[in-house]
């Protein structure tokens, strides 16, 4: 389900060129609305296509101020209820709201690695854009293989 900004929390990112959410979005859903003529929040920041939000949280983390949360199934999380990380350095805490009041944390380590230290294409030979039409063009010269019904798990 979306994630929604909460207006009363949310600060613009103090008016930074591109907001902290906009930046993380894998789906550049998030728009700071500047002047409030999409919103009638000015400086504020919004999910301007909540059909196409993925869930996947990473605003919600990356939030400065806490103000964006998502909306659950309604099944799971019930009306009044909330999941709210804060995120270290090195861990993340969830606060759990319940319903009726009940209020649970739990403290995660995320990362085993520095910060920003990634290279998701360590050791990858560059692309070749000539092929870009051809089905599977990057993943069949790094290790894909046809699959094997042999391996399939059977029941
Ligand atoms: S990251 Fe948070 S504070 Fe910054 S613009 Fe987005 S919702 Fe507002
Ligand atoms: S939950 Fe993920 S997909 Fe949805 S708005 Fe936030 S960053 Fe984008």
């Amino acid at each position: 389900m979306p994630t929604f900004v909460r207006t009363d929390k949310c600060d613009g990112c103090k008016g930074q060129d591109k907001t902290a959410c906009m930046y993380i979005c894998p789906h550049d859903l998030m728009k700071l609305d500047k002047d409030g003529s999409e919103t009638g929040h000015a400086m504020r920041a919004f999910n301007q296509e909540p059909e196409q939000c993925w869930e996947c949280y990473s605003c919600v983390k990356i939030c400065p101020q806490q103000a964006i949360e998502a909306r659950h199934y309604a099944d799971i999380v019930p009306l009044g209820g909330s999941v709210q990380p804060l995120r270290g350095s090195d861990s993340i805490m969830w606060t759990i709201k319940f319903r009726n009041g009940t209020m649970k944390r739990f403290k995660f380590p995320i990362r085993t690695t520095p910060e920003g230290s990634i290279d998701p294409y360590a050791g990858k030979p560059a692309a070749d854009m000539a092929k870009i039409e051809e089905p599977g063009f990057f993943n069949q010269e790094n290790g894909y293989r046809a699959g094997d019904r042999s391996e399939l798990i059977k029941l």
